[in-house]
């Protein structure tokens, strides 16, 4: 499953999840964030919303990433993008 927030992509790998036994991931969306992260069926879900409500209730914490990484299955990679990054990293010769 992938969603869009304001400016990051959030990728959920949703096949490690039904035997998470933390759902880490729904908790802490709903600590840091607005709780846009729900179960569903034993996964996490944003279907109960529209791509809008997605973007105006997210907010792009990353907290669901890390309580995955640290307590669930690492299913969750976030893209953050950088203005000017590639630019940046080529002009000083770093990967
Ligand atoms: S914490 Fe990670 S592995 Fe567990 S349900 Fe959430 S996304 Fe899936």
């Amino acid at each position: 499953m992938e969603f869009e927030e304001k400016t990051i992509k959030i990728f959920i790998d949703t096949s490690k999840c039904p035997d998470c036994e933390s759902k880490a991931c729904i908790e802490a969306c709903k600590i840091y964030s607005r709780g846009i992260l729900q179960l569903k069926d034993g996964i996490p879900s944003v279907s109960h919303l529209d791509p809008e409500e997605i973007k105006r209730k997210g907010t792009e914490c990353l907290a669901c990433e890390y309580q995955c990484q640290k307590n669930g299955n690492n299913a969750i990679r976030i893209e953050v993008p950088i203005k000017g990054l590639s630019e940046y990293m080529a002009k000083r010769n770093l990967k």
